[in-house]
């Protein structure tokens, strides 16, 4: 039965979650996405080939590049985040280098926030190097020095919309006005926040990128990422961006913006991004994926709800320090989250204990529903010590500036009864001293 009045009307965030992207299989009738575990696609004759391989008709060639199950998740992910397409990748990191691929070469750099995951701070800092990438780390609320770290080799400011660890709020929009200023992409990593919370290119971002491992997937099964386009962005403003503005000799010439228009930047992570770096998400992990975005939105609300009550607890026990979680009407970065995130702050912050670094292993030590992981987004309640971990390959100042000294905890907060959470983090905190 056809809903014309339905299908008249944009559908709600909920919606969209549930249906973006999936029909029933028109070969089959089955409702749910199959798992298309296929490597390759049958062609109907020569032409058909020619035609796919010259990007002149899309469809299924190879599933490097693409595959069925992962395309209904590209295109449910786009749809929640309010994109022009997506490319699902087989890692976050993944995902990070496929969309700086297409922006970027040999004495190149970006400008990124000192708050960033500690592995983003490595392979910034560090790995990138070995392409000829660099990047210049700024605290992204001194506006002037976001400015100033910007050169003509700048080609993209990478942020995180709530960072990992240190409960820090981008404010998305004044970045975005200064990018839009240097005319150069703003990119988002939305991971901690999730299309539920918070939709960056409704605040000016070009490009969002997630690990589908954390709050998409939201129970732990799949390592996965994926790169959303607003399509807005317009690559053929300067000569900046020649691989997807001008003849791209790795595609026999094709101009990637003239020929696809807002889907260009979508077409070159798939055409050449998965081609060439073969990092591909898998269909079983995909369709793992689409099942956990299904109830997102029921999700997302309780992982909040337990994060503001846990948090509460923490900042009111004598054995704490402080708590870093912009969902706290201390955090200097609360009235920031309250205009950008409406619906909260996210559910990951960090707990400073008066004991230090002993108080630290020992809390973790005694935890017993949280589960001691480098892992976060779960519907499990988690913990780590970052410093020693996650942000292990930082310097001190570096761990200090990304919210993850030594005598701090990240808490990833699950969607378990919130009574049960505050009476682990209560004995836990007994037994820290
Ligand atoms: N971005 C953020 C904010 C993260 O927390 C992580 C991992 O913890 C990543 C990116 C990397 O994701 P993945 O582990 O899927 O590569």
């Amino acid at each position: 039965m056809t809903d014309t009045t339905a299908a008249a009307r944009p559908q709600g965030f909920d919606t969209l979650a549930v249906h973006a992207g999936a029909k029933a299989d028109p070969a089959t009738g089955a409702r749910q996405v199959p798992i298309y575990q296929t490597t390759a696609y049958q062609f109907r004759d020569a032409d058909h080939a020619a035609r796919l391989f010259n990007l002149q008709e899309v469809g299924y060639i190879y599933s490097r590049l693409t595959n069925p199950t992962v395309s209904a998740l590209q295109d449910r992910i786009a749809a929640l985040e309010g994109g022009a397409g997506a490319v699902c990748c087989s890692s976050g990191h993944a995902a990070q280098i496929l969309a700086l691929l297409p922006l970027m070469g040999p004495g190149l750099n970006i400008v990124a926030s000192t708050r960033l995951y500690g592995g983003t701070v490595t392979q910034f800092g560090q790995t990138i190097r070995r392409f000829g990438w660099s990047a210049t780390f700024v605290d992204l609320d001194d506006e002037a020095a976001v400015r100033a770290a910007i050169d003509e080799n700048t080609r993209a400011i990478f942020v995180e919309s709530i960072s990992n660890p240190g409960g820090y709020v981008t404010d998305i929009p004044a970045i975005a006005r200064i990018a839009d200023e240097a005319g150069i992409p703003l990119i988002v990593d939305n991971t901690l926040a999730s299309p539920y919370l918070c939709r960056p290119i409704e605040h000016g971002a070009t490009l969002v990128v997630h690990s589908l491992t954390k709050y998409l997937t939201g129970n732990g099964t799949v390592t996965g990422g994926v790169v959303v386009d607003s399509g807005r962005f317009d690559w053929s403003a300067s000569d900046r961006f020649p691989s997807l503005s001008q003849p791209e000799a790795a595609y026999h010439g094709l101009n990637f913006h003239q020929t696809f228009g807002a889907a260009a930047f979508t077409f070159h992570g798939i055409a050449i991004g998965l081609r060439d770096l073969g990092m591909t998400l898998n269909p079983q992990a995909a369709h793992y994926t689409l099942m956990g975005v299904e109830t997102l939105a029921l999700r997302m609300p309780r992982h909040v709800a337990n994060a503001v009550a846990a948090a509460e607890y923490l900042a009111g026990h004598d054995g704490v320090a402080a708590v870093s979680y912009a969902g706290l009407p201390d955090s200097p970065w609360h009235d920031r989250a309250a205009r950008l995130y409406p619906k909260g702050a996210g559910a990951l912050f960090t707990v400073q204990l008066k004991g230090g670094y002993d108080a630290c292993v020992r809390f973790i030590g005694a935890l017993k529903l949280f589960s001691h992981v480098a892992n976060l987004g779960d519907a499990r309640s988690l913990a780590i010590h970052s410093a020693s971990t996650t942000h292990r390959q930082l310097t001190g100042d570096q761990q200090v500036a990304a919210g993850a000294g030594p005598d701090v905890v990240r808490l990833s907060i699950g969607i378990e009864d919130p009574a049960d959470i505050i009476a682990d983090l209560e004995q836990a905190l007994a037994a820290a001293g």
